[in-house]
């Protein structure tokens, strides 16, 4: 089976519009070519969870300047919430975007990137959610030049806004595992992850009017980061929506797109 697809993979990229269905996708990649996942927006979200733990009473807007349109200094920052801790900080920061369903600034991501790719010394990884911009995939290309690696295919993730409104509205994910459900067609169990027990969550930017936001932000900065990617990359495109959505139809929906590039 799959007899033409890639054999081995340094790493890829799965990209697509916020909540077009990506995860399954990434599943698939993983467990045939034995990669770890690395998500920029996992690892915003465990930052949001550090600021969010630390309390602070005051509206993060304060911490923005309209004018600049850059935080203030960290040192002012600090001073306002009174802590000098750096992931609070910049945690701080990520959230303003997030919450607002916006992407968060480039020289944000990509330096927080870099840092964990650095630690997985850049080696088989599926990229989730990065890069998003043109500005990001630059980056890529640079430090893929310096450090010697490959990205062998991009995988886009093709879905409509109206199912993707569909989707996230009625996301529900476990905050311990992990795993997604939906509250039509995959309900937890009396609001419970099935398999730890414990209360499902919404994300904090799953609803309607943050998604649309997202939705904006895609067409306006990863669709032109997807095309220039795209012309050094390979890119195979696969449907978000599935008739019969089973495992078995996802693994062959990508395969058998990878085999044609
Ligand atoms: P995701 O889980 O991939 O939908 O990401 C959730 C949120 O994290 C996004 O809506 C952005 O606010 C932020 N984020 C994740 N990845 C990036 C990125 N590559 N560039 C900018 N913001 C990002």
């Amino acid at each position: 089976m799959f007899e033409n697809a890639p054999k081995d993979v340094d790493n890829a990229i799965v990209t697509g519009k916020s909540g077009a269905g990506k995860q399954p996708r990434i599943d698939v990649l993983v467990d045939e070519y034995d990669l770890e996942q690395l998500s920029t927006g996992d690892i915003f979200r465990s930052y949001l969870k550090k600021a969010n733990e630390f309390d602070h009473q005051g509206d993060i807007s304060e911490l923005w300047d309209d004018k600049k349109e850059s935080f203030v200094s960290d040192k002012e920052i600090s001073k306002k919430i009174g802590t000098e801790k750096e992931d609070i900080i910049l945690g701080l920061k990520a959230k303003y975007f997030v919450d607002r369903g916006k992407f968060v600034p480039d020289h944000i991501t990509n330096e927080l990137f870099e840092s964990y790719f650095r630690k997985k010394d850049y080696r088989n990884q599926v990229l989730d959610g990065y890069p998003r911009t043109l500005d990001q995939a630059k980056y890529l290309l640079e430090i893929m030049e310096k450090k010697d690696f490959e990205i062998d295919f991009i995988v886009w993730v093709r879905n409509t806004d109206e199912k993707i409104i569909e989707r996230t509205v009625k996301r529900r994910i476990c905050p311990d595992c992990g795993k997604v459900y939906h509250l039509k067609y995959d309900p937890p169990e009396d609001g419970k992850c099935k398999e730890c027990g414990v209360d499902v969550i919404q994300r904090s930017d799953d609803t309607e009017e943050k998604i649309r936001s997202r939705l904006q932000e895609f067409q306006e900065k990863t669709k032109p980061m997807l095309e220039f990617l795209g012309s050094k990359i390979p890119v195979a495109e696969v449907p978000g929506h599935l008739e019969e959505f089973t495992p078995e139809n996802v693994k062959k929906s990508v395969m058998s797109e990878l085999e044609k590039l």
